[in-house]
Order: C-alpha cells, then sequence, then structure tokens
C-alpha cells in the first residue's frame, strides 16, 4: 500500500546539463499527524453510543485541521496548535473545558510544545486562567527565556502578551465533578486512581513538509490531585518530546511513571542511538518498561519519515491520524 502511493507520488523528472542527462526520481514531502485524547479504561460496554460518535467527531476535526495547515504548506507548529486548541476546547476530553477537579475542586492545567528543529520548548504548569495552555506554551517558547512556567508567574506572563484570562469555573463540567466525588468517597489518590479517572490529556505531533517533527500535549493532570501536583505533560522529555533527527511524541498516562521512565525522551533516544524503527521503540517503552513497572498510558508518534504509531498499554486510547502517505484513522479500542 505505501510502496504503490510511494510509486504513486513519485515524479519522474528527466534533467539535461551540457549534454549530461541524469533521471532522478523526486518525491513530494511526506508530512502528517496523528493526536491523541488521552488512554485508559475506555471499553465499549462503558462508552455511550452518542458519546463515542461525538468524541470520533472531535477527534476527526482537529486531526484534519492540523492535516489542512500541513497540506497547504504550513508549519508542523501551527498544525499542532490547531489540533491542541480543538481538542482543548471540548468538554469530552481532560484539557481546558472538562479538565479534572483537584482536591481543592478547582482545574490546574499543564501543557508543553517542542519543536524538533531547533529543540526549542515551552511549558506551562499548575495555570488557572488561561483558556489555551497550550497557546500560552508555545508563546513562552517563542518569547521568553524559560522553557517551563507555573502558577501565578505564568499567568502574569500571559497577561504581559496579550492574553486575558478566563474564570477557572469555565473549565467545568458535571461529568468530571463527579468523578472528583467519587474518588473522594473512595479516598482515591493520584497513586491509586483507577486509569479512567485520568483518561483525557490531549496532544499532537506532526512532520511537516519541511521536514520539522513538533510535539504538543496539554492536561487537566489527574483528579484529586494536591499539593500543587505537576504530572508529565509539561516536562520536556516525559510527556513531549521532539528531535528532527528521530522523532516527535506525546504522551498520556500515569504521570508520575512517565516523569521517571523519561518516557518521550527514551523513545526518540531508542531511535537516535540503537537505530530501532520508532515503532518498536515505542512499543517497547510502553509494554516493555513501563507495564512491568505499574505505569498505564500510551504515546502517540511520528517519526522523521512520517511513519506512525500509536501504542498503548491501557483498554483504549482516543486517537487519530493522518499522512500524505496514505494514513487516514480515527480509533478508540485496541485494534483486533
Ligand atoms: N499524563 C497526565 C498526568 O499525569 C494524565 C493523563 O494523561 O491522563 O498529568
Amino acid at each position: 500500500m505505501k510502496i504503490r502511493s510511494f510509486i504513486g507520488k513519485a515524479v519522474l523528472s528527466l534533467a539535461i546539463t551540457g549534454g549530461f542527462s541524469a533521471v532522478s526520481l523526486a518525491e513530494d514531502p511526506v508530512f502528517g499527524i496523528a493526536i491523541h485524547g488521552g488512554a485508559g479504561t475506555i471499553k465499549r460496554s462503558n462508552l455511550a453510543p452518542e458519546k463515542e460518535a461525538e468524541i470520533r467527531a472531535v477527534l476527526k476535526q482537529a486531526r484534519d485541521a492540523g492535516y489542512q495547515i500541513l497540506e497547504t504548506g504550513g508549519s508542523g507548529l501551527e498544525a499542532v496548535i490547531a489540533a491542541v486548541e480543538i481538542l482543548e476546547n471540548s468538554p469530552h476530553f481532560n484539557a481546558g473545558k472538562g479538565a479534572v477537579y483537584t482536591h481543592d475542586g478547582e482545574h490546574e492545567l499543564d501543557a508543553s510544545i517542542m519543536r524538533g528543529d531547533t529543540l526549542q520548548a515551552g511549558a506551562v504548569a499548575g495555570v488557572k486562567r488561561v483558556e489555551h495552555p497550550i497557546t500560552l506554551a508555545r508563546l513562552v517558547m517563542e518569547r521568553s527565556r524559560h522553557v517551563l512556567l507555573s502558577g501565578k508567574g505564568a499567568e502574569r506572563f500571559a497577561v504581559k502578551q496579550g492574553i486575558n484570562l478566563v474564570n477557572n469555573a469555565m473549565f467545568d463540567t458535571e461529568f468530571r465533578y463527579q468523578q472528583l466525588m467519587r474518588s473522594k468517597q473512595a479516598s482515591l489518590s493520584v497513586n491509586n486512581l483507577p486509569t479512567e479517572f485520568k483518561v483525557g490529556t490531549v496532544g499532537a505531533v506532526a512532520l511537516d513538509k519541511d521536514g520539522n517533527l513538533f510535539a504538543a500535549t496539554s492536561t487537566g493532570g489527574m483528579t484529586n490531585k494536591q499539593y500543587g501536583r505537576i504530572g508529565d505533560s509539561p516536562i520536556i522529555g516525559a510527556g513531549t518530546y521532539a528531535n528532527n533527527d528521530s522523532c516527535a511524541v506525546s504522551a498520556t498516562g500515569h504521570g508520575e511513571y512517565f516523569i521517571r521512565y523519561q518516557v518521550a525522551a527514551d523513545i526518540c533516544a531508542r531511535v537516535r542511538y540503537k537505530g530501532e524503527s520508532a515503532r518498536s521503540a515505542g512499543e517497547a517503552v510502553i509494554h516493555d518498561v513501563l507495564l512491568p513497572a505499574g505505569g498505564t498510558g500510551g504515546v502517540i508518534i511520528i517519526d522523521n519519515k512520517g511513519n506512525v504509531s500509536m501504542p498503548f498499554n491501557t483498554a483504549g486510547m482516543y486517537r487519530a491520524s493522518r499522512t500524505s502517505t496514505g494514513e487516514d484513522q480515527v480509533l478508540i479500542y485496541k485494534k483486533r
């Protein structure tokens, strides 16, 4: 299938220069995007068909918004931001509107972004009043001397950049509130929380026509989190990583494990130093490293040739991908 589309896209060009003739095979640049909306206990039996249809529609919308930008020659940076902002707006995902509640009944949002050409990165943690944390992470990357800003300081920076702060209650949803109540009743802490309580972190990875990789992740963290807990999503190398020499990764899952195992950076390092394919590197880290350690979750990966893989070790992961080589899928449950 891939070989056929390669040949289909290949352009046979005949160049004649000063009596010397050469036949070269030039290919359109490959590009693509993958997105996720969280990994966890997502089973057919506990997802109502109407809700499933709505979730699939938002995943498709976010993916296609990013893809269109790439297709028209736009930057992968704009593509991942466009996709993540759509997911942040949707109450179905644990990012922006629909973010989980902290122990104190508020929302504290984390996000990060990285570009694979310059290795520049930006992140925010524990922000309460920023509608699109991913956009603020981008501004940290582009307009500050720092990589990671937190809490009130990050919000002061947002105001300086012309962002209007919003009321924390704008992220409220009844569904997440009930989750907080249930987790408090069962005295579930971040450490023994079933994965259904934290599913919904969002992210995007892209390869653009210029050959540059980007990764972006945004989350409300974990239900019932306390004491200003920060997860992996705003930690470069844990929840987000991009390097043009290997791949771009965005993660979702039990953040404490993703931080300790440096999941996103480890996948790219395996590709870079061991020469593994992005697919086998991702599967090794998710299934052979994280799972035995007790870490649940998944990642989306795109490598510098446009190959996408989306391994996870939970029942499901909201995910979608589309590439110029013909990949086109919107998935929730395990394949097979
Ligand atoms: N990784 C996120 C965190 O630990 C949660 C998730 O992806 O579900 O904050």
